[in-house]
């Protein structure tokens, strides 16, 4: 264990899960509670709100720091993915010196085996992301089930942004029967309204002002939807972008929220979204919109 100071306060940081798991085994009491939030690091203030929440809503916080190497399926992604950890732990404790942060190698996590289990989510793993990253969900679920087991978190936070993980580590939890309540949080935006993301790092600042296009392509495809079918609705989007070379859609799914199907046509009282991925100069970006 590192205890790392900074203006006379101290967060715990571990790099091996024996500690960690011997630690948290010293704080924890019968009804106390952990908060859980996973995350691969290059923090901003989606993970910060998650973080908040978990800290508002349990005893103790475990954050952990983690660029997860089997859930990438394109090894440039992978490359590139950015690594701050100093900074990272600079918001940290700009929020709160109280949280525990994991932040393991490749080893501590795969012990020489860095591959991926096969899971069954049910067919919410084959749309969207499944489709267009393929293995991306058997790689989260392995170490999302792997963190929970080192971690032993009462409560699990996870961003909307990312819904389709979402109901897939909600998926995972109920066929493993694991006794994790898994939270959903809201969105975090940037002041143009693009989703924030570590990988808008990447993006220059021209083209972070001008990603706004894919926020306010989901609002405005949210307001033709009301009156119009998903295919209209999907043929406004193809078009929007078309009009942006600058930005390559890779897809545009309206699906039912709890299947992740894509629909075809709209059923009263059934709750759809609207799901996004778009390519900037290589970077993708990923965006989703509750459409009632
Ligand atoms: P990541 O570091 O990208 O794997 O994300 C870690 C967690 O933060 C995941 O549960 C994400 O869904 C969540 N997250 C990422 N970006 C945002 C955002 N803009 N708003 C809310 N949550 C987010």
């Amino acid at each position: 264990m590192f205890a790392l100071n900074f203006n006379n306060t101290a967060m715990h940081i571990f790099y091996g899960k024996v500690a960690l798991i011997a630690y948290l085994k010293t704080i924890k009491t019968t009804n106390s509670t952990i908060g859980f939030v996973p995350t691969m690091g290059a923090l901003h203030q989606g993970h910060l709100a998650l973080m908040q929440r978990s800290l508002k809503e349990n005893d103790d916080t475990v954050v952990s720091i983690f660029v997860n190497p089997t859930q990438f399926n394109n090894p440039e992604d992978l490359a590139k993915y950015p690594r701050t950890l100093e900074e990272d732990v600079k918001k940290m404790r700009g929020l709160s010196d109280k949280m525990i942060l994991y932040a393991p190698s490749v080893e501590d996590i795969y012990e020489g085996k860095t591959i991926s289990q096969d899971f069954d989510f049910d067919g919410l793993e084959n749309q969207m992301e499944g489709k267009f990253r393929p293995g991306h969900f058997n790689g989260v679920g392995t170490i999302v089930k792997r963190l929970f087991e080192i971690v032993t978190p009462t409560n699990a936070y996870f961003g909307e942004k990312d819904f389709q993980q979402l109901q897939i580590v909600k998926k995972m939890v109920e066929k493993n029967h694991m006794p994790v309540n898994v939270v959903g949080c809201p969105i975090f935006r940037e002041d143009n309204q693009l989703a924030m993301s570590s990988r808008n790092e990447r993006l220059t600042a021209e083209e972070r002002k001008e990603a706004a296009i894919i926020y306010q392509t989901l609002t405005e495809a949210k307001e033709i939807f009301k009156t119009k079918s998903p295919e209209e609705t999907l043929e406004f989007v193809e078009n929007s972008f078309k009009d942006n070379p600058r930005f390559e859609l890779e897809y545009f799914v309206i699906a039912d929220e709890s299947t992740l199907l894509p629909i075809e046509n709209k059923i009263n009282d059934k709750k759809y979204r609207a799901f996004i991925a778009v390519f900037v100069n290589s970077i993708r970006l990923i965006d989703t919109i509750s459409l009632n």
